[in-house]
């Protein structure tokens, strides 16, 4: 099936053309580890894991990876001033920085767990290739894109690369960093940017190196051009992140790889908006609610509910989060795994493989088209209504669903059906039964009395059209 797929270089949406025939080489921003992942950080994980998944199903080979930084990512990203974000949650949670980033990177390994992302073939961490970073900036050094400023650190000139920013609309403009944020006088260009940054002579940094150029520490950029290069090679297909990241971290990428490996260095950059809250603001970790995945868990939702929520959307739009929205995005979900289960029992044995190619293709058509979530979602019910495809073949197209979209509906499915079919004990049953009479004399306070007992114990009760029927809760 053709891809297409919109490339944020090129701002126009382009068909996928791999570097080697039925390969992907994909790298990802992933995480900083000095907190807990939001659920708008979640968001451009999704899209990469939901990329990775769409390729696959098309037949490709996939290497893809995501990296964790713990290290050298400053609270002001743009001029590289400010805090170290690791040291301050460090300073945060009365831990050390090593401590901390092992701690918030178990957390985000959960979450992506919960929310059902594959494995990524890697997951370096920037700690892991400080020798790769130095050699990075040592050959842009050798190369004349490089400066120092005294008792600062390494900087890269932006204009000796000619295409900065072409990511974001191109040249200098528009990315001026210093035209934001009080920018650092000693730079030679506002859009400069640290390669590696000196440790203060007055404390000791829990987190620094060795360098040519002194003890210091990686700027949070080099690592992503550092580790990309040694796990995918000197030019791969797609890089995604968040949109936020193409004007500074993504423009510095390009500029920091490309006088080494050549342009283009990467075929297809793919962004993801951003969630924002109500009134249309970007959900970030510094500003109102922390909405961390546990906070959804604690409040009751499965992680699928989030993941179907996040797929209602395109990921080129933004998002907006709500608890409506998600609670509607939760009962939509549950009413497919509903589905699903009934038409589990009667599943039989002949899946029509006419009837399979067809619908693999209509569902696949959408995603494969430039990442159409919703109208894949439209497909899903579509199937789901259509009463010429047999039983056993919706089960089997359905993991097929699974498989593409990572929403365990088939997974849901059967852990409630395994609920429904818990024996019901006798007491539980004698309530229902109760509960039954009093409804048939119109006693409805007593009714409302009983189904109260039943939901104590732990059932719930739900009045079909074949009668009352009791369910283990979860
Ligand atoms: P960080 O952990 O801050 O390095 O960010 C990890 C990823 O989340 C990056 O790709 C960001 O661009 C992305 N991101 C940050 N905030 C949001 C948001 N509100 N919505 C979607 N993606 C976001
Ligand atoms: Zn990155």
């Amino acid at each position: 099936m053709n891809i297409r797929l919109f490339n944020t270089m090129s701002r126009k949406i382009e068909e996928f053309k791999p570097l080697v025939p039925g390969h992907v080489g994909m790298y990802s921003c992933g995480p900083t580890v000095y907190h807990y992942a939001h659920i708008g950080n979640l968001r451009s994980f999704v899209l990469a894991d939901l990329l990775k998944r769409m390729f696959i199903e098309n037949g490709y080979a996939v290497t893809s990876v995501m990296n964790i930084t713990d290290v050298g990512h400053l609270t002001s990203d743009d001029d590289d001033s400010g805090e170290d974000k690791m040291e301050k949650g460090a300073a945060r949670d009365n831990k050390s920085v090593w401590d901390i980033a092992k701690f918030y990177t178990d957390e985000f390994l959960r979450d992506s767990h919960d929310m059902n992302l594959m494995e990524p073939t890697y997951r370096p961490r920037a700690t892991d290739y400080i020798h790769e970073q130095i050699e990075l900036v040592r050959k842009l050094e050798e190369m004349g894109y490089t400066y120092e400023i005294p008792g600062d650190g390494i900087y890269y000139d932006t204009s000796k690369f000619a295409n900065y920013g072409a990511l974001t609309g191109g040249a200098l403009a528009g990315n001026r960093a210093g035209a934001r944020v009080e920018f650092n006088d000693a730079k030679r260009n506002p859009t400069d940017f640290a390669l590696w940054k000196f440790s203060p002579t007055d404390k000791k940094r829990q987190m620094e190196w060795d360098s040519p150029w002194g003890v210091g520490f990686p700027g949070w950029h080099a690592e992503c051009s550092a580790m990309s290069m040694a796990l995918l090679g000197n030019h791969f297909d797609i890089h995604t992140g968040g949109i936020d990241l193409s004007r500074v971290h993504h423009a510095n990428e390009i500029a920091q790889s490309e006088p080494i490996t050549g342009a283009p260095w990467v075929n297809y950059w793919v962004h993801s908006e951003f969630l924002v809250d109500k009134s249309g603001e970007k959900m970030s970790k510094s500003k109102g609610e922390f909405l961390a995945l546990n906070v959804l868990k604690d409040r009751g939702f499965d992680p699928m509910a989030y993941r179907y929520m996040l797929l209602l959307g395109h990921y080129q739009s933004q998002l907006a989060f709500s608890w409506d929205a998600l609670d509607a995005a939760a009962n939509g979900y549950k009413n497919i795994v509903r589905r699903v289960a009934d038409i589990m029992t009667s599943a039989t044995n002949d899946v029509d493989p006419i009837a399979f190619d067809t619908w693999h293709d209509k569902i696949l058509g959408p995603m494969s088209d430039n990442m159409k979530t919703a109208e894949t979602l439209v497909q899903v019910q579509e199937l789901l209504r259509d009463d010429a495809v047999n039983p056993a073949t919706k089960i089997a197209l359905f993991e097929f669903i699974d498989r593409l979209l990572g929403l365990q509906f088939v997974d849901r499915a059967n852990k409630l059906r395994e609920l429904e079919n818990v024996a019901v004990p006798a007491e539980v049953q004698a309530l229902a039964d109760a509960r039954t009479a009093a409804k048939a004399e119109k006693d409805w306070t007593r009714a409302d009395a009983l189904r109260a007992q039943i939901d104590s114990a732990g059932w719930m009760i739900l009045d079909t059209k074949d009668g009352a029927k009791l369910i283990k809760k979860s």
